[in-house]
């Protein structure tokens, strides 16, 4: 595979259709594809027009420690599908398993595909990169495959990581190995790295992320890890067909028991779709035939990271999250912080409406105090002006009624706002006066002139201010 396949040059469609691939199937295949990569069913056609116009993306395929696994999920040979036709159109211009040449002629192969398009092709590596001892547990052709990734990879579009072992390292990397097994992401730096893991990759995925920058000229989003969205968003406990059954409570308790016959829930046997992320139970493999949890194991979590180490033992529960409440699990510790949360707001409003009470009653109290101080203050007797009449003597009190208006409020027998008079609105007409008033204060005598202060040497007159408030002098 030295040189690219020529057929496909005026597309994939044109391709397609020369291999007997019908239209209404192409555009069916392309509504699968909006579906695995999490789209509305309106994305379809957009998906059928850039895919049948693009041109092959040139592929260069290495391989690390592995078991070849994703090789044969990418070569996966039940009945052509279209998504098989897709990868094949793909221009694979490096393949160390299925190229045919092979010693020199391959290097030469490598050297021949990466001039060809600099940094326009796609690097997909399949299998854990070793470090230990210089990375010299893996070499190809006297070379480490670390270096190897690292020049491939740091030149490509994008690297994609296909399967668990070269997402984190997978089985090599796992506790005890001794060979340093990594994941690509480890060993290349600057470069686009999306990982599919899974034991082994679900080519589907590797299809529809192909069919994303085919579409939308760029790559999926991803998460924390590298992992595309679409594709390790959700969690398998809850696509699980089996999912009934745990609702039910309805367990497989031994291999090949009633529950096992009947397709129970794989829970008590250590399933770990509760705790994993992927699409295995919607998207399934072998052209969607099957998946483990179908076939009658549970899930072993090996999508998940360092999935060997912490998802095992894989035939029993994982110990519960809380390790000093064995007892206690996730929908426990759930529950527990809900009523919590809710206690703790119910006190926190009682103790504030006993504050509030207590407050709103000091203020009454003080206002009480205040008022009871200034009735029981002496104001002193305002002047009659002349010729009017002196107010009558206020009525003798009756028995056993307070002395004053201070005692009065102090007994409770009245609010303060009672006994006060009526403070006059600055806006109240003012009542007239009696004729005989106004008269006694025509005919009153004119006061005596109003003493002069001494005024300092140079200093103005208070009348030269004009802020003298007394009248002016008659003359
Ligand atoms: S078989 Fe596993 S993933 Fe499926 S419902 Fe049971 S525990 Fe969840």
């Amino acid at each position: 595979m030295t040189t690219r396949m020529t057929e496909t040059d005026d597309g994939i469609l044109a391709a397609l259709l020369r291999r007997g691939v019908s239209r209404r199937a192409f555009l069916k295949w392309s509504a699968a594809m909006a579906a695995a990569l999490a789209l509305p069913a309106s994305y379809a056609p957009r998906i059928a027009r850039a895919v049948a116009a693009s041109q092959r993306l040139p592929v260069i395929w290495l391989r690390g420690q592995d078991c070849g696994g994703d090789t044969m999920q990418f070569l996966q040979a039940t009945e052509p599908t279209i998504s098989q036709m897709l990868l094949d159109l793909l221009s694979v211009d490096y393949h160390e398993t299925l190229m045919a040449p092979a010693g020199d002629g391959s290097e030469k192969s490598l050297a021949e595909a990466l001039a060809a398009t600099p940094g326009g092709y796609v690097a997909v590596v399949e299998g854990s990169i070793p470090t230990s001892d210089d990375g010299t547990w893996c070499m190809v052709g006297g070379v480490t495959v670390r270096d190897m990734v690292r020049r491939v990879c740091d030149g490509a579009l994008a690297t994609i990581a296909v399967g668990t072992c070269a997402f984190d390292g997978g089985i090599p990397g796992a506790a005890g190995g001794p060979s340093g097994a990594v994941g690509v992401g480890s060993v290349v730096s600057g470069a686009r790295v999306i990982n599919l893991p899974n034991c082994p990759v679900n080519v589907d995925n590797l299809t529809a992320t192909i069919v994303h920058y085919l579409t939308f000229k760029e790559w999926p989003i991803t998460d924390g890890t590298g992992r595309p969205l679409f594709a390790y968003g959700g969690l398998i406990h809850n696509q699980c067909e089996r999912r009934a059954h745990y609702e039910f409570g309805e367990y497989v308790l031994a291999w090949g028991d009633e529950g096992a016959q009947k397709g129970w829930c794989l829970y008590k046997m250590g399933c770990k779709g509760p705790e994993t992320y992927a699409n295995c139970a919607t998207q399934r493999y072998a052209d969607g035939t099957s998946w483990p949890i179908k076939a009658g194991s549970g899930c072993i979590g090996c999508a998940m990271p360092d999935f060997w180490d912490t998802m095992s033992p894989f035939y029993q529960r994982l110990p519960p999250p809380v390790s000093l409440t064995p007892a206690v699990g996730v929908d426990d510790v759930g529950t527990l912080l809900v009523g919590g949360i809710a206690a703790v707001t119910v006190v926190h409003g009682t103790l504030m409406t006993v504050r509030e009470t207590r407050i709103r009653s000091k203020e009454k109290k003080h206002r009480k105090a205040e008022a009871a101080a200034r009735a029981a203050a002496a104001l002193p007797a305002a002047p009659v002006a002349p010729g009017v009449d002196a107010p009558a003597e206020a009525p003798p009190a009756a028995p056993g009624a307070p002395d004053t208006p201070a005692a009065a409020m102090a007994d409770g027998a009245a609010e303060p706002g009672a006994l006060a008079a009526p403070e006059a609105s600055p806006d109240a007409p003012v009542p007239p006066a009696p004729p005989e008033a106004r008269s006694a204060w025509l005919e009153a005598p004119a006061p005596p002139a109003w003493p002069q202060d001494p005024t300092p040497s140079g200093a103005s007159a208070p009348e030269a201010r004009g802020d003298d408030p007394r009248p002016p002098e008659a003359g």
